[in-house]
């Protein structure tokens, strides 16, 4: 397989697809550029990351299909988190030398974007363009830029959330991190549910949330609950409170026991779900898009001296909750 020919198979792919407003890619691969159409009244969001093998996945632990979900996923999740609705996604992918010259690389390839393309055929996004080249060192590295749109001034940013307003989340927490210590443990996962190897972006939710002027404030959680409130307290300049047995457990997450459950749901990042702030007098609904929203807390007022965010335990107990930094696995584990 030629670069050519790979860019040629992504082609084939993408061509003819229709965004959830029609067709957002005019012209599309095979130009010097993508043109886009951006529908009247909108702002343009753009937001890129990467997908690095070591760092964000393993090739023995996540299967091509999961990868390319996986690398498209975290893309559509940061548009939801700002009520944006995709436009168009853009892959820069490096491939090692022998995944274009032998039978199981192509393979591996081909089934990277079956995965990507599942995914954005759901929510009508197609790639409208990237680059390839030979990856040095033997690795996989995909960057994807994603590109949606949403009523000017209206998307929503993680510095809203006021002193008094309720924070919520979206679906279930700490199942992605529960799945990686299986993985790590040598277990294998096989559920297509699975929010380790199958994360499912809250983009319809993100929408809804904008639409519906619900949110004062939003954000997605890619690196787990406290490590992502902290980013949402700073930039709102609020303080929070969460309550400990209102965080929703994914199953996963419930099964591992006390203090590992605890760090799971507090700390495991990738989940993808969305964190946000509504005013209390918001009647908000229990589900969105048919995904459960969860009161888990509240914001308060900022106070010298006291802790950036308070958990509150069963018994009333209150301790501070550390921005435990989680950190995407290394090729070496952690
Ligand atoms: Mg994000």
């Amino acid at each position: 397989m030629r670069e050519l020919d790979l860019i040629e198979a992504i082609r084939r792919g993408s061509a003819g697809k229709r965004s959830l407003r029609g067709v957002a890619v005019a012209l599309g691969i095979g130009d010097d550029c993508a043109v886009l159409r951006v529908p009247p009244g909108h702002e343009v969001l753009v937001t890129t990351d990467f997908s690095l093998e070591g760092r964000h996945f393993r090739r023995d632990w996540h299967s091509p299909e999961s990868v390319g979900h996986r690398c498209l996923a975290r893309g559509l999740s940061d548009l939801a988190a700002m009520g944006a609705e995709p436009l168009a996604a853009f892959l820069s992918l490096a491939l090692p030398a022998n995944m274009l010259t032998t039978v199981a690389g192509q393979k591996w390839v081909r089934r990277f974007f079956e995965g990507l393309r599942g995914l954005g055929d759901r929510y009508g996004v197609s790639l409208a363009g990237g680059d390839t080249a030979e990856a040095p060192g033997g690795m996989v590295l995909a960057d994807i830029v994603l590109v949606g749109s949403a009523p000017a001034g209206k998307a929503l940013r993680r510095s809203g959330a006021k002193t008094g307003d309720l924070l919520y989340c979206t679906g279930a927490l700490g199942g992605a991190a529960a799945e990686l210590n299986s993985l790590m443990a040598g277990k294998k996962i096989r559920s297509a549910a699975s929010p380790q190897l199958f994360p499912e972006p809250r983009l319809a939710v993100g929408t809804a949330l904008l639409r519906r002027g619900l949110a004062s404030a939003c954000m997605d959680m890619s690196d787990g609950l406290s490590t992502d409130l902290a980013h949402l307290c700073r930039a709102s300049g609020v303080n929070a409170e969460v309550q400990l047995e209102s965080l929703p457990l994914h199953p996963a997450a419930a099964r591992l026991s006390g203090a590992e459950r605890r760090k799971t749901v507090l700390h495991g990042g990738e989940d993808y779900e969305l964190l946000f702030a509504a005013p209390a007098a918001v009647k908000m609904p229990r589900m969105i898009a048919g995904v459960a929203i969860t009161p888990i807390g509240r914001f308060v007022r900022r106070k010298a001296g006291a802790s950036l965010m308070t958990l509150v335990g069963t018994d009333g107990m209150r301790t501070p909750l550390e921005a435990a930094g989680w950190e995407h696995f290394s090729s070496e584990g952690k």
